[in-house]
């Protein structure tokens, strides 16, 4: 089973529940994880299962981060709000970097997500 984990800005998180509604046949097969926020949405309103994690200004994308670098994560759907300052900059930048140490697939907007939702078909 594949382990995918996402995330969204809060601009971005109406985004993300109107996907995971779309994917949500194949998401229900994958094991997930979230920042806290975007988890608790996916959870109420696309009905998934979801492991959550702190919220991302508290540390979700550092911990989502970790399970990367041990090797627990196949794909990461991350909706990033770039209009927006955000508080936890550095935390985006590590997560960013720790996928590509690791040559972790992440999506950073929606039509790549729909790439990545489409090659974890094919794997
Ligand atoms: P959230 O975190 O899902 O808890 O809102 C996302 C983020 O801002 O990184």
């Amino acid at each position: 089973m594949k382990t995918i984990a996402l995330i969204a800005h809060d601009r971005c998180k109406s985004q993300m529940i109107e996907f995971a509604r779309t994917h949500a046949t194949m998401l229900a097969g994958c094991s997930l994880v979230a920042t806290k926020t975007t988890g608790s949405l996916l959870i109420d309103e696309a009905k998934l299962t979801v492991r959550c994690m702190l919220s991302g200004p508290q540390g979700g994308d550092l911990q989502i981060g970790g399970l990367i670098a041990e090797g627990r994560i196949d794909a990461v759907i991350f909706l990033r709000d770039v209009l927006t300052a955000q508080p936890h900059e550095p935390d985006i930048t590590a997560l960013l970097r720790i996928c590509d140490v690791h040559n972790v697939p992440v999506a950073t907007n929606l039509a790549t997500a729909e790439w990545v939702m489409r090659g974890i078909v094919m794997v």
